[in-house]
């Protein structure tokens, strides 16, 4: 199973560790060799062992005579014998027999955010006394980082938004759905936790970390705090942020149709059509007129299982192994447009938000 999963890694992502939905422990690996351990290894193991511990009860003797004479005296890891070519072949076509999982169903959707003001994600590890009070994230090759983290979470809240809108129920942080132990209990998850998970419920939307695409100079602007009694600006608390002015990020979102259905589909795109007209802001100082942004569609791929799934009662005129974003193509336009109606008459089945007082 193990080779399988690595011999297919190019299909499916191996990743490891935690938030791997947020693009976290994706890693790689390349078959070099394969050791094992037969019986003839294990006596001499044992033999050893034994030798060294001077307890030969219960052993082959020759085994130990053997040993010793040999002068090989590994154990562990070391002990391990590399496989022969034949051995090996055989090992391997096993791995290719193993059946993949229908986990391919997915749809990938490149984007472009284009910041029409300043931007900045703050990095408190960076700020010491000798800097900016501020100052933006950067990756390891010092490009603006938005965080896969950062975008889920602005982008959920905009989900919620338009659940909240249809005077449907969607859980707060002081009132989380409860967690789940069964696939069965995701009746109980509220629409929002069903698509971006929940405790016990994996979230059906893996997002990448968004990169500004060329370096730019970034300017240093002073604030004053408020005072809320006054109105006047409060002493001593003047601060400063090192912005980035009008940067544009890159970035990827990746749903899998299977765990999310139509409707699903339809309320991500409802999500990134408001991502698109500048609905949504990122960062630091939404209130200062940081963080807003238009988005766009730079490309869409859609694996042909999904495409499978989503076009199953449509009639789509290609039959192409994988669905290649054209703004202009009416199809996808009708498609989507009858995955927000499928939305909106699946949302009315989910419980009504109860009014508070
Ligand atoms: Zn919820």
């Amino acid at each position: 199973m193990f080779l399988e999963a690595g011999q297919r890694m190019d299909k499916i992502p191996l990743t490891m560790g935690s938030s791997t939905s947020d693009g976290w422990g994706r890693f790689s690996w390349e078959l070099t060799e394969i050791k094992s351990l037969d019986l003839d290894c294990v006596k001499q193991w044992l033999a050893i062992a034994a030798v060294e511990a001077k307890l030969f009860a219960g052993l082959d003797l020759d085994c130990v005579e053997q040993c010793l004479a040999s002068g090989d005296q590994r154990v562990g890891y070391d002990a391990l014998q590399p496989l022969d070519v034949e051995k090996r072949k055989a090992l391997l076509a096993e791995a290719d027999k193993v059946p993949v999982a229908a986990t391919e169903a997915t749809v990938a959707i490149e984007l472009s955010l284009k910041f029409d003001g300043f931007f900045l994600v703050n990095d408190p590890s960076i700020v010491s006394d000798d800097t900016e009070d501020h100052r933006p994230m950067r990756n390891h090759a010092g490009f603006i980082v938005l965080p896969a983290r950062s975008f889920r979470g602005a982008f959920r809240s905009q989900a919620e938004r338009i659940i909240r809108t249809l005077n449907v129920k969607a859980c707060t942080t002081l009132d989380p759905c409860s967690s789940i132990e069964n696939s069965d209990s995701i009746k109980k998850l509220c629409p929002v936790c069903r698509i971006f998970g929940s405790t016990g419920w994996r979230t059906a939307v893996d997002i990448s970390d968004f990169i500004q695409d060329e370096q730019k100079e970034t300017i240093t602007q002073e604030f004053v705090a408020i005072d809320r009694f006054t109105g006047g600006g409060a002493n001593h608390l003047k601060f400063n942020a090192e912005a980035v002015p009008s940067p544009l990020l890159k970035g990827q979102i990746t749903f899998d149709v299977c765990r999310i259905k139509k409707w699903g589909v339809g309320l991500i795109a409802l999500t990134l059509r408001d991502l698109i007209e500048g609905d949504i802001t990122f960062g630091f100082g939404a209130s200062k007129g940081y963080g807003s942004c238009r988005a766009e569609i730079t490309n869409l791929s859609v694996s042909s299982q999904a495409e499978k799934l989503l076009t199953e009662d449509k009639k789509r005129p290609n039959n192409q192994d994988k669905y290649k974003w054209n703004k202009d193509d009416k199809t996808a336009v009708a498609l989507l447009e009858d995955y927000v109606r499928e939305f909106q008459s699946v949302i009315n089945t989910f419980p009504k938000e109860v009014a508070n007082g």
